[in-house]
């Protein structure tokens, strides 16, 4: 396989890299605040700016490598398998069918492929671990809590390209308002900016996800409480997910998870007490352990025509 571009978009972070297979060549990140300029700006605004960084990432990548030929990105939002286009964005509010390949395409020269971001991190995640006989369901726990399945060595994407959107399972009916215009969504509770409402509700102050770590590190009550919420939260999903597909192995990556050992307890209490016995146990939680490489890698290899 050629080596390809393979981008990551977050909520919080752009990650790209250049991959041949699951190897990567050239890595970067850029700490990039969509959520918070979509909040901020007219969408018009915010497109604009979502591509200049993208497009200064990739050039960036292409001076290290002028032999790509290929771009993939994953990206945090509903893509329309039938045009590509981005339909909607819980997390990057106010986009409304933009279509990043179109766009990049006519910029760059160059094929782009886009998907959504959790299902090019569980692609990922299966090339670099997964058991070809059995399928993989991906967990990404970031701004929002996206997920991504595969399942007979492919991506399952959906009949509308929005298979897995764990995200949005209801754990608390009319609970937190959601961007995705519901209430009580398992992201509201179980991503990083979900632990930030959570810690704000008992503290009143609120502090970054990865601050509230911290104090959960020094044993601060409030602290822990918040991650123990996201616990709960994210085993509901789990459970409903487990019930559904009977899915043996549970990915679960994205920045949250590096604060796994504080909602670990909680987690796995609440999933016992959800499944039904012949359920139970049978599942491997898995903690993704690629530092997010998942993401450049499974992107790569989707543009790269290896699906
Ligand atoms: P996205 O894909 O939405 O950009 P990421 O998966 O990159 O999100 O995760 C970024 C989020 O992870 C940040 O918003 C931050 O709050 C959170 N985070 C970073 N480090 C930690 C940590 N050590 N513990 C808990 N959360 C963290
Ligand atoms: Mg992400
Ligand atoms: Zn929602």
């Amino acid at each position: 396989m050629r080596p390809a571009i393979g981008i990551d978009i977050g909520g919080t972070n752009l990650r790209i890299g250049v991959a041949q297979g699951t190897t990567i060549l050239y890595e970067n990140r850029f700490t990039a605040d969509f959520s918070s300029i979509c909040k901020q700006h007219s969408p018009q605004f915010a497109w604009q700016e979502i591509l200049r960084l993208t497009m200064g990432a990739v050039q960036d990548a292409v001076s290290h490598h002028p032999e790509v030929k290929s771009i993939g990105i994953g990206f945090p939002g509903f893509i329309d398998p039938a045009s590509g286009r981005i339909a909607q964005s819980p997390n990057l509010p106010g986009l409304r069918s933009v279509d990043l390949a179109g766009d990049l395409t006519e910029l760059l020269r160059l094929p782009v492929v886009v998907e959504n971001d959790a299902l090019v991190a569980a692609y990922g995640e299966y090339l670099l671990h997964g058991e070809p006989q059995k399928s993989l369901a991906y967990i990404g726990l970031g701004t929002g809590v996206g997920g991504g399945l595969i399942h007979a060595g492919k991506p399952f994407p959906g009949d509308h390209g929005i298979a897995m959107e764990i995200g949005h399972l209801i754990v608390d009916p009319g609970g937190r308002p959601c961007g995705c215009g519901n209430q009580g969504c398992l992201e509201q509770y179980a991503s990083a900016s979900g632990v930030a409402i959570s810690y704000e509700k008992l503290s009143g102050k609120y502090l970054p996800t990865a601050l509230i770590a911290e104090l959960a590190k020094q044993e601060d009550a409030l602290a822990l409480q918040a991650f123990r919420q996201a616990g709960i939260s994210l085993a509901m999903g789990v459970a409903h997910l487990i019930k559904i597909l009977d899915v043996e192995n549970i990915l679960i990556g994205g920045g949250l998870s590096q604060a796994w050992m504080y909602m670990k307890d909680a987690f796995q209490q609440q999933l016992d007490h959800d499944l039904i016995p012949v359920l139970k146990r049978k599942n491997r939680i898995i903690i993704s352990q690629s530092g997010d490489k998942g993401g450049i890698i499974g992107a790569a290899y989707l543009s790269a025509g290896h699906h």
